[in-house]
């Protein structure tokens, strides 16, 4: 049986700690193609480059063993550079992204693009797995990191996982011996308020510089910001589908109230084809 095809992303651009930490278990377990943006591109969310070209080079920056390149553009190019040039037509077994330097919890699934690259991946039917601790220091140490990460890559390898969907697992930055396992959790309601610092540039013109606060007023415990305050892993398992299922009942009557007079529904024709039918 041939080795899996193990794609591996991140944010924080390939020269980062985090990437080299999840490259090192992915290669435990399958052949590593690496691409990841030649700079910091965190809070780039699902961005594209439409507008200027992208370029890829070979790099050297994960060590000669491994099959690695850097991208000018965002982590959602990279993925999409993987799948359509550089992995010529075979799909990965599984997608990684991260280590992130820093949480994607509750809400900064949206903002962050470690996760969206995991997204991207999941769009295309990947399995895909986003990694993020909770330190934002370029020199983090990720070994307490390692058998989490290592654990969660053996099931989804063996298991699957359900088509369009991926895993959003932030770790708690605790020595090894304090994390106290892991928990499946639900996306928390928080969020970030903003500060933004003012200043002014040399020629007197002023500048904002963004900043915030992360404020979690959700109460309930089976929360991803509930379970990482308590020293746990947290998993999410998250999906690209924005739309609010729970809106459908109380939205089903503007189609009536919008449908033109004289002009039938799809549903009236199938009722007139129905009873047309039950006169035979
Ligand atoms: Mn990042």
């Amino acid at each position: 049986m041939s080795r899996p095809l193990i794609l591996v992303t991140n944010d924080d651009g390939i020269t980062a700690g985090g990437i080299a930490a999840l490259v090192k278990v992915a290669q435990e377990f399958g052949d590593v193609l690496v691409v990841a943006p030649d700079s910091p591109q965190s809070a780039q969310g699902h961005a594209i480059t439409i507008s200027v070209p992208v370029f890829v080079r070979e790099s050297e920056a994960l060590g000669p063993d491994v099959e690695a390149y850097e991208c000018s553009g965002t982590p959602v190019d990279c993925v999409k550079l993987a799948k359509s040039v550089l992995l010529a037509g075979r799909t990965p077994d599984l997608c990684l992204s991260g280590i992130n330097h820093g949480s994607n919890a509750a809400i900064n699934i949206l903002y962050s693009g470690t996760l969206s690259a995991a997204m991207e991946a999941s769009l295309e039917g990947i399995p895909s797995i986003g990694f993020s601790f909770l330190n934002y220091r370029a020199d983090a140490d990720f070994s307490a990191c390692l058998p989490y990460v290592r654990h969660l890559v053996d099931f989804v390898l063996t298991n699957g996982m359900a088509d369009g969907s991926l895993f959003n697992v932030n770790i708690p930055d605790l020595p090894a011996d304090q994390i106290r396992g892991l928990r499946v959790c639900r996306q928390a309601e928080a969020r970030w308020v903003e500060e933004y610092t003012r200043s002014e540039d040399p020629r007197g013109r002023p500048y904002y510089w963004l900043t915030g606060r992360f404020v979690n007023e959700d109460e309930r415990t089976d929360t991803d910001a509930y379970a990482l305050e308590h020293g746990y892993v947290s998993l999410v398992p998250s999906v690209h589908d924005l739309t609010n299922h729970r809106a459908f009942e109380s939205l089903r009557i503007i189609e009536g109230s919008l449908q033109p007079e004289g002009v039938t529904s799809e549903a009236e024709e199938e009722e007139v084809a129905r009873q047309r039918l039950e006169q035979f």
